[in-house]
C-alpha cells in the first residue's frame, strides 16, 4: 500500500479535479468529527469547506483519496454516501486514531446554563441562518458556556469566540442570565457561527482577516443587526461589570 504525505494543498488540488468542483481543505483536529463537509452559503463566491482531521488524512492512501473524493462528491450533492463508503472511511478513521493521542484534554462542554439553553439557541440560529450549511444538526460546531466565575478583564468583553481546531464555540457565562435578551445571545451565536462558515482570509499584507467585507455584510443583514448592537452600546459597561464582579447586571 503507497501512502503520500498530503498538505491541505495536495488535498485541495486533488478533490478540485477529481470532483470538478471548487473546494478547500482544512486541516482540524476534531476526532469527533474528523470529516466534515461544510457546503458553500448560498449566493457566496466562497468555495465549499472540507474539513479533515490532520493527523488522520496526512498520509492517505490511494484508496482513502479515492474514498474521500466519492464522500465527498455523494455529500456535496445532497445525497448520502453509500453505507460501503462510510463504513470503509470509518475504518481508516478508527485505525489511525489508534495511534493519535489525544493529547489536548477534551474541551468541557456546558450548554444548560441557568438562563439560556445554548444547545436550543444554536439549533435555532442554524435552522434560521445557516440553511444546509452544516449538515445534519450533529455536524455543526459545538457550543459551550465559558468558564463560570469572575473575570479579570475591566475593559472589555469577549462576548463569543470560534476555535477552529477544536470546532468549538464559546459564549461568556456572562450572557447567561435573565437580563440578557434571548435574541442577543443568538446574535452572538451567529456571528460565531458565522465564523465557522466563512474561514479567514490573508490580505494582501499577509494578515489574517477574520471579520472580512462578506462577514460583515452578512451580519449586517442578519435582522437583529441594529437591535443587538444597540442593546451591547448600551449594556457593555453593566455586562463588563457583571462578569468581574460574578454578580447579575443591574
Ligand atoms: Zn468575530
Amino acid at each position: 500500500v503507497t501512502t503520500h504525505t498530503h498538505s491541505e494543498e495536495d488535498w485541495t488540488e486533488y478533490l478540485t479535479q477529481s470532483l470538478r468542483a471548487p473546494l478547500v481543505v482544512r486541516y482540524g483536529r476534531s476526532r469527533r468529527l474528523p470529516l466534515q463537509l461544510r457546503r458553500a452559503l448560498k449566493g457566496s463566491r466562497e468555495p465549499a469547506q472540507l474539513r479533515l482531521h490532520g493527523g488522520v488524512f496526512e498520509s492517505p492512501t490511494d484508496e482513502v483519496l479515492a474514498l474521500v473524493g466519492t464522500w465527498v462528491a455523494a455529500v456535496m450533492q445532497g445525497q448520502s454516501p453509500q453505507p460501503e463508503t462510510r463504513t470503509r472511511i470509518r475504518s481508516w478513521i478508527d485505525e489511525q486514531l489508534q495511534h493519535i493521542p489525544a493529547t489536548r484534554r477534551e474541551p468541557k462542554i456546558e450548554v444548560e446554563g441557568r438562563a439560556h439553553d445554548l444547545n436550543a439557541l444554536a439549533d435555532r440560529v442554524v435552522s434560521s441562518s445557516f440553511e444546509g450549511q452544516f449538515g445534519a444538526a450533529l455536524t455543526r460546531p459545538l457550543v459551550t458556556w465559558g468558564r463560570r466565575g469572575k473575570s479579570r478583564s475591566r475593559r472589555s468583553l469577549r462576548m463569543g469566540s470560534y476555535q477552529s481546531n477544536q470546532d468549538l464555540i464559546r459564549i461568556h457565562s456572562v450572557l447567561d442570565q435573565t437580563a440578557v435578551p434571548e435574541w442577543f445571545v443568538r446574535f452572538i451565536l451567529f456571528h460565531e457561527f458565522l465564523h465557522a462558515a466563512l474561514p479567514s482570509q490573508r490580505d494582501e499584507a499577509g494578515r489574517k482577516r477574520h471579520h472580512t467585507p462578506e462577514f460583515r455584510r452578512r451580519e449586517r443583514e442578519h435582522p437583529d443587526y441594529q437591535r443587538s448592537s444597540d442593546w451591547e452600546k448600551i449594556h457593555i459597561r453593566a455586562l463588563i461589570r457583571s462578569a468581574s464582579l460574578d454578580r447579575p447586571m443591574r
